[in-house]
């Protein structure tokens, strides 16, 4: 033998220890030891193993007859079918023991049982790339780990892994698509000990700025805070506040169009009720979950979001996005800057040089602001400080005001306009003298969108 017969020694001999223990199969005994086998990589290194132990247990029998049937014993307990002729001539009964790890359930039938399975389950989903997961029950993975640890075994591979490795490979070559570990659009979750898979495709996660050209829909379902949508007096049964929602509009078409059984909805912030969405709207991702098809037609998405909301909700710059997206859209809420449109009807004449005064006054002023009156119960008492980075206002009629403001995101801009008693100052009703009867506001988009 060219390699180490030392270690080769070695490794036979914690073979001996383990066997003698616990009855291994072929395949979990050669898992343990494969990153300790000194030659090179079998694909049988537990039956090697195993012979190499008949042999060392007929070498004993002589002078070390009980040493030599405790191993004939476990090795043919183990199901090493080689060494119960010799327990047979030493009287012995033999009887095979259930491997205590894979419960004699990592063979090749399974294998192959399971992967047929998974074919059945993942047809019907269009996807590129996959990922294997292996069902393990806790009780066995804790067996598994008092033998790595009984034995010093630092560098085992696990049963999860071995089946995800064996599964994986025999399904990359009959799908003809190949494994991803970082972004797979399909996991296949597999269970050797029920012989079942599942087949959990990614979500599908499109990216797009939405516009809300009427006010009076909310982003997402208002449900009747009543009945919470059993439907009641309050909400004339309907169980929700507003018949229809941004999210829906997008939510909806979207799924059908993916074949998806449900959809979740991002968006970077939320604008009123009664605030419209213009310029350059507002980023979202819509989620779609358990997507059939993933070659969606963006523009037919686009198309059916117009349709089905009859214009009320429009959606532009379609692209496909990922989980990390997702992540940057939540930051782009409080980190970026938003502009908004106010037209502002007063109760008493305003003159241009108001305006003059106003626009001097707060631009690039920090407005401090108490939580809102109107959204106290929900988000409770807190002070904010944001900046106001840009204004301009426009004098429409003397009572009329256009005021554009460019702000930090998370500024409550109607308070802004009209103080809240004071909650938010400066503000432009205080530093003009005058009562806002009117707010119509637009949300115009973020300065700082999701890049690509
Ligand atoms: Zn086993
Ligand atoms: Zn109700």
């Amino acid at each position: 033998m060219v390699w180490g017969v030392k270690n080769l020694r070695e490794t036979l001999s914690k073979a001996k220890q383990i066997l003698l223990r616990y009855r291994l199969c072929n395949k979990c005994l050669g898992r343990l030891l494969a990153s300790s086998w000194p030659g090179p990589e079998l694909l049988n290194t537990g039956e090697v193993i195993k012979a190499g132990l008949l042999e060392e247990a007929r070498a004993l029998a002589a002078q070390h007859p009980e040493e030599a049937i405790a191993l004939i014993k476990a090795l043919s307990e183990s199901g090493y079918r080689a060494a119960q002729d010799d327990a047979l001539n030493y009287g012995l009964d033999v009887k095979e023991k259930t491997c205590p790890i894979c419960l004699d359930r990592l063979t090749d039938e399974v294998i192959d049982a399971v992967v047929a399975e998974a074919v059945r389950r993942v047809s019907g989903y269009e996807f590129e790339d996959f990922l294997v997961g292996a069902y393990v029950p806790k009780y066995i993975t804790a067996i598994e780990e008092r033998i790595f640890s009984e034995f010093g075994l630092t560098e085992s591979e696990t049963l999860r892994k071995e089946i995800t490795r064996e599964v994986g490979k025999r399904l990359e070559a009959v799908l003809g698509k190949p494994a991803n570990f970082t972004s797979p659009e399909m996991l296949i979750l597999v269970d050797i000990f029920t012989g079942t898979a599942e087949a959990k495709p990614t979500p599908l996660y499109i990216y797009g700025h939405y516009f809300k050209n009427r006010i009076d829909i909310p982003q997402t379902p208002w449900y009747c805070s009543a009945c919470w949508g059993a439907g009641c007096e309050r909400c004339g049964g309907l169980g929700r506040m507003y018949p229809d929602s941004v999210a829906e509009y997008i939510g909806e078409p979207a799924m059908r169009l993916a074949g998806a059984i449900g959809y979740k909805f991002h968006a970077a912030g939320r604008e009123d009720v009664d605030v419209t969405v213009e310029g350059t709207g507002r980023p979202f991702i819509v989620e779609l979950i358990m997507p059939r098809r993933r070659m969606v037609s963006l523009e037919a998405l686009k198309e059916a979001v117009k349709s089905c909301s009859e214009g009320r909700v429009e959606v532009e710059g379609l692209r496909p996005a990922t989980h990390s997206d997702l992540k940057m859209l939540k930051e782009t809420i409080e980190g970026s800057t938003k502009r908004y449109m106010a037209t502002i009807q007063f109760s008493k004449p305003v003159s241009s040089e108001d305006l003059a005064r106003l626009d001097a006054s707060l631009r690039g002023a920090v407005i401090e602001q108490q939580t809102p009156t109107r959204v106290l119960k929900r988000r409770g008492e807190r002070l904010r400080r944001k900046r106001i980075l840009n204004i301009e206002s426009r004098l429409i009629d003397s009572y009329t005001v256009e005021l554009y403001v460019e702000v930090d995101g998370g500024l409550y801009v109607k308070e802004l306009i009209h103080g809240d008693s004071g909650r938010t100052r400066p503000n432009v009703a205080e530093i003009l003298d005058n009562h806002p009867t009117s707010i119509k506001l637009k949300f115009l988009g973020v300065l700082k969108t999701l890049r690509h």
